[in-house]
């Protein structure tokens, strides 16, 4: 199947794609430029969170080294390798942490800079670009103002807002815009792809607000589906300033709890593979200066595996937050009678009766007051006051 299956309602940004690997697949041919300029060495990619970022950059940089003259084919040697993470002329940057950094970004455009093993393309795919730190954003800038002849960058962010990427280097990329893709595109590749059973993928898929990724989970994982009715449950337990704090902890703690399971058996691995390599516990001549360096890098991966996790409670904290934020804006689409379908099918009812109680105004508030804590959780408000605060706006409306 082509790499391109997986970009589920993104024709335009799919044929953008195909037409530059075509030209790539024609440059590494001997062509001047494939033609017609449609290959480019530098590429943002922007879109919602699920839209697809990741996946087109990597289906890209697939057809980049397809064998059959850039078709992103899916079948041959070079497709497969890519799909895999394991072709040696491709590189993936996945923030961990809050940040990447300068050092990081130093050695992989170093690399990236030699010529390439397979003799097509160099790739360095660079997701979440909107968490480079400044030093790491001129570092990579530098390589994209003088790439090397075979290099490309493919950038992920959300937007090309200069919070999210910086003015200089989005002058320098070309920029592929993907959708928020129909809860109908998506209902079809979760029945089509992953085998779920038609009704399930359809709520699924709405459920998720085209999040192709979280609608696969809330499909597959009873866990991820009981989180998300924990969540929905809260607009109905808000009935006293104590229960405001109550609902604050449980929504900070299942974040917490989320972020944990995810991560807890990676972080004793490779403390475990660390130590092993390091030889904790030697004795012989030079074990004490040795054990002396190890201290610090057993530091600097206790340092990383916590800005690890932080990042990973701050997006289960605003998946949870997105959630929320859809059923106030349900009650004010029910409220207000509008044309279009309710987001939580299952708390329709909820977010009916919410309507008849409420005036338009105080539910917009509140809908606001959902977003007004997102936002102050990214500007690195401590969530638990931000979602107290928001629990409070939420009671009074
Ligand atoms: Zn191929």
């Amino acid at each position: 199947m082509s790499v391109f299956a997986d970009l589920v309602g993104q024709d335009e940004a799919v044929e953008t794609l195909r037409r530059a690997a075509a030209a790539a697949a024609r440059i590494v041919a001997g062509a001047a430029d494939g033609g017609n300029g449609a290959m480019t060495h530098a590429w943002i990619f922007t879109g919602p969170p699920g839209s697809g970022r990741s996946v087109a950059a990597r289906a890209l940089a697939a057809a980049l080294q397809c064998e059959r003259d850039g078709v992103g084919c899916g079948e041959c040697h070079g497709c497969h390798t890519v799909l895999g993470a394991t072709h040696a002329d491709v590189r993936f940057v996945v923030p961990e942490g809050l940040s990447i950094g300068v050092n990081e970004m130093r050695a992989l455009v170093l690399r990236a800079g030699s010529a390439p093993s397979g003799g097509k393309w160099q790739a360095v795919v660079i997701e979440d670009a909107d968490r480079l730190t400044e030093a790491a954003g001129n570092a990579l800038l530098k390589a994209i103002e003088e790439p090397p002849p075979r290099t490309v960058f493919l950038l992920c962010t959300p937007s090309t807002h200069p919070d999210d990427i910086s003015v200089t280097i989005r002058s320098r990329c070309r920029v592929v815009p993907l959708r928020q893709p129909p809860a109908e595109a998506v209902a079809e590749v979760l029945v089509r792809r992953d085998g779920i059973a038609p009704d399930l993928a359809a709520w699924a898929a709405a459920a998720a607000q085209g999040h192709v990724g979280r609608a696969k989970r809330l499909a597959n994982d009873p866990e991820a589906r009981g989180r998300r009715e924990a969540v929905l449950a809260v607009p109905r337990r808000l009935s006293s300033v104590g229960a405001c704090f109550d609902a604050a902890s449980a929504l900070i703690e299942a974040a917490e709890a989320e972020a944990a399971t995810a991560f807890s058996d990676n972080d004793s691995t490779e403390r475990a593979a660390l130590e092993q390599a390091l030889g904790a516990g030697g004795t012989g001549r030079g074990a004490a200066g040795a054990m002396r360096g190890a201290a610090g890098q057993l530091k600097e991966l206790e340092k990383k595996q916590k800005s690890r996790s932080t990042r990973s409670q701050r997006d289960a904290l605003d998946r949870a937050l997105v959630d929320l934020a859809a059923f106030y804006r349900d009650v004010l689409v029910t409220g207000l009678k509008a044309p279009v379908a309710v987001v939580h099918r299952d708390t329709a009812e909820q977010a009916a009766a919410a309507a008849g109680k409420w005036t338009p105004e105080s539910t917009l508030r509140r809908l606001e007051a959902v977003l007004a804590c997102r936002e102050a959780i990214e500007q690195n408000v401590k969530p638990k006051i931000a979602v107290e605060a928001m629990m409070l706006n939420l009671w009074r409306g």
